[in-house]
């Protein structure tokens, strides 16, 4: 659901060249699995996944800022190529900073997916601030666009092929698995 008009939305799409997600309820569905041991699980998705290689593969790259901190995380983004992982920042902004320091971009070369009110001081500063279908409602009020999509059940995928239809990769991409 788009909260911007299309136009000016694609705009905003066309410019991007580095995706940073947030993980808890953005890539996965916000739920974490305690085992007996207090080791915490956390389910992915697979086609989320893909999108994100996919975004890799047309040289938009991805990162991953979370205020949590699990081993889980960095063997998803390890099996996923994502270089730029930053965990346990709870502060968000501080974390974006971060990220800047090693890839200056642009602001408007950046999109940002958060689904709760901690993922707001990024969400302002970026050039591309989305959101998930179940996010929290001052989330969802102050960004440009919300996935149809619920967290860890496709909202990055929806993304990713947002982001690459509005780039004109997306047929490229299509071609290669239908030659
Ligand atoms: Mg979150």
């Amino acid at each position: 659901m788009p909260v911007l008009d299309e136009n000016r939305l694609k705009e905003k799409l066309k410019k991007i060249r580095l995706v940073i997600f947030d993980v808890d309820g953005v890539l996965t569905d916000g739920r974490i699995i305690y085992n007996d041991e207090g080791q915490e699980t956390k389910v992915f998705d697979v086609r989320d996944g893909h999108g994100i290689k996919l975004l890799a593969r047309a040289g938009i790259e991805s990162a991953i800022l979370t205020a949590r901190e699990s081993k889980t995380v960095e063997h998803r983004a390890a099996n996923l190529g994502i270089e730029l992982v930053f965990q346990g920042m709870k502060n968000k902004a501080a974390g974006l900073e971060e990220i800047l320091k090693i890839r200056p971009f642009k602001l408007d070369e950046i999109a940002y997916v958060g689904d709760d009110i901690i993922d707001l001081p990024v969400l302002k500063r970026v050039g591309l601030a989305v959101t998930v279908a179940d996010a929290v409602n001052e989330v969802k009020e102050r960004s440009d666009y919300i996935t149809s999509r619920p967290g860890g059940r496709g909202a990055a995928r929806e993304l990713a092929e947002l982001l690459l239809k509005a780039q004109s990769k997306w047929d490229d991409i299509l071609s290669h698995y239908l030659s």
